[in-house]
């Protein structure tokens, strides 16, 4: 029997509980200034996770250390370290967002893609079709792609994708599946 394609976008989703400190050591001298920047813990353990997820993934698509993945987050717009995450060097597309205590990075091999995770403060119609659109922004709102919903293990959050059409796409939520730190 044929083995199914792997996917061309995968998506992880974790929650600050994993947002371990000892992942401090990843995070490049840039993202260590910014780490330290934010004022609030909660902040502060949201763009950590976010990083080291990001890190994790990329390494581990590279077959490279998540250490030793080069992130360049250089705003397209003004040049300030706040952009759209890529990592230099692969076609790789990334795209990151969190909402609450979740925390949520998509990896395309092939196309663009874009997440967005919300938590409901309004009716779910509308923060579903927030979702789509921030997700569809953050792909670069080109016309060939398509967005869809994906379902959550915890309540009172909504998840949208973004990428190419014709992609297929694993969302883990599992500790295992993205290989940041024991605890
Ligand atoms: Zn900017």
């Amino acid at each position: 029997m044929d083995n199914p394609a792997p996917p061309s976008v995968r998506i992880w989703v974790a929650t600050l509980a994993q947002a371990d400190l000892r992942l401090r050591r990843w995070l490049d001298p840039r993202e260590m200034g910014r780490f330290l920047n934010y004022e609030s813990p909660a902040d502060q353990a949201r763009f950590l996770l976010g990083a080291a997820m990001l890190r994790s993934a990329v390494g581990q698509q590279l077959g490279i250390r998540p250490e030793d993945v080069t992130v360049n987050r250089e705003c397209e717009s003004c040049g300030a370290w706040h952009g759209r995450p890529r990592a230099p060097g692969s076609s790789l597309q990334l795209s990151v967002s969190h909402a609450g205590l979740l925390v949520a990075v998509a990896m395309a091999t092939a196309g663009p893609v874009g997440i967005d995770l919300e938590r409901m403060r309004s009716s779910p119609a509308t923060v579903e079709s927030w979702t789509h659109k921030e997700a569809r922004f953050k792909a670069g709102g080109g016309e060939d792609l398509i967005v869809h919903s994906l379902p959550l293990p915890w309540p009172r959050h909504l998840m949208a994708v973004a990428h190419q059409k014709n992609g297929t796409v694993e969302v883990s939520t599992s500790r295992q599946r993205l290989d940041l730190l024991e605890r």
